[in-house]
């Protein structure tokens, strides 16, 4: 190989670091009240570093799946760094259909955010005066995007992609400690909106542990699937609260995201059948078993038994294993199963469950 060019492997590690090098700059940036722009390239920044980091995630599949173009992948033109490639938002979607990689919602989404941000702070001209009593408030909202991006990427790299960025762990912990200014802010809002949350209590609701900050700041107020934004940081998330069929217990019990073979009252143990539940909240879960109307395959997450309903409401649909809304049901056109999604074109390609006309044809 010519001198000056970079293996794959050296390429990785150099989109990573590239990528902790700008998150860690993004932070210091962000507590800089001295200069105007500080705030900005703060944005734009940790934009930079979590992009650089997905791309990281999506290069170790193949190389050729940066490449904005894969089919004018060129090694030469990669190795130099020359070649176009993906933004975040084609990174995500190649993850999940090539590689099938998910990137959950709440991350795309918290992702995406900070890309809108990024983008108005490159192609405004967006002042930030100093000054200003708005620029404590311009910062606080960057504060809590910060927060909540870096939450769902330090998930992603340190959990479910840890052996790709095995070699990072010292960069992964070092932006942790780095994002203490972000916690104590956190915490002052926390310690702000507290008799707000105590009075929620005190009406009924329960309060939930926020998987993004860490603080019971998530005020769940009915029965059922539902969604709500933390009170301290905004994230959104997505919540399962049942009643207990035991009936000398008959409390409002939490059912956690991803176990639904093995939910079990928080109170009295008593287990909690997916049947009983799809039966409780959504109207497949109560037509007949002769009749055709059944649980739908949820692609995001594509659990057996079919977990995804659709609500009383007869429109809202919502998966009981990964607590997704997906958009719709249709049924496949050639097998006729139901799954979240749209069925266009499944009378030749087929769903999950079967290979369409297409794979009916080349069984004859
Ligand atoms: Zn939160
Ligand atoms: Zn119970
Ligand atoms: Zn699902
Ligand atoms: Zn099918």
């Amino acid at each position: 190989m010519a001198k000056g060019k970079l293996t794959d492997d050296e390429q990785f590690t150099r989109l990573c670091e590239n990528g902790f090098g700008f998150v860690a700059k993004a932070i210091d940036q962000l507590w800089d009240h001295g200069s105007p722009d500080a705030l900005k390239y703060s944005v734009i920044n940790f934009y930079s570093g979590v992009e650089l980091l997905l791309k990281a995630r999506l290069m170790k599949e193949h190389w050729t799946l940066i490449v904005a173009d894969p089919n004018k992948a060129d090694i030469d033109e990669f190795l130099n760094g020359q070649a176009q490639t993906v933004g975040l938002t084609q990174a995500i979607k190649r993850l999940k259909k090539v590689a099938k990689v998910a990137v959950p919602s709440n991350a795309a989404n918290s992702f995406e955010e900070l890309r809108k941000h990024r983008n108005r702070m490159v192609h405004f001209y967006h002042p930030i005066d100093v000054n200003e009593p708005n620029q404590a408030k311009e910062r606080e909202a960057v504060v809590l995007e910060q927060c909540r991006g870096w939450f769902y990427l330090r998930r992603l790299l340190s959990d479910e992609w840890h052996d790709v960025f095995e070699g990072f762990h010292g960069q992964i912990a070092a932006i942790n400690t780095a994002m203490k200014g972000h916690r104590e802010y956190l915490r002052t809002v926390y310690d702000q909106i507290r008799p707000d949350l105590e009075s929620a209590r005190r009406a009924g609701a329960i309060l939930v542990t926020c998987s993004a900050c860490g603080f019971e700041a998530q005020v769940l107020d009915e029965i059922g699937p539902q969604e709500h934004k933390c009170r301290v940081c905004l994230a959104k998330e997505s919540f399962l609260l049942h009643i207990c069929p035991d009936e000398d217990c008959g409390k409002r019990t939490l059912l956690a995201v991803e176990e639904c073979e093995t939910w079990e009252c928080e109170h009295c143990a008593t287990s909690i059948d997916l049947s009983d539940v799809l039966y409780e909240y959504t109207v497949e879960g109560k037509a007949d078993h002769d009749e055709p109307n059944q649980p739908a395959l949820c692609t995001e997450c594509g659990h057996i038994p079919e977990t995804a309903g659709t609500l009383d409401d007869g429109e809202t649909v919502f998966c009981f294993n990964c607590f997704c809304w997906p958009e719709r049901i249709e049924c496949c056109e050639w097998c006729g199963e139901p799954f979240t999604g749209d069925a266009e074109g499944t009378y030749w390609s087929g769903c999950e469950k079967c290979e369409g006309k297409a794979g009916s044809m080349r069984d004859d």
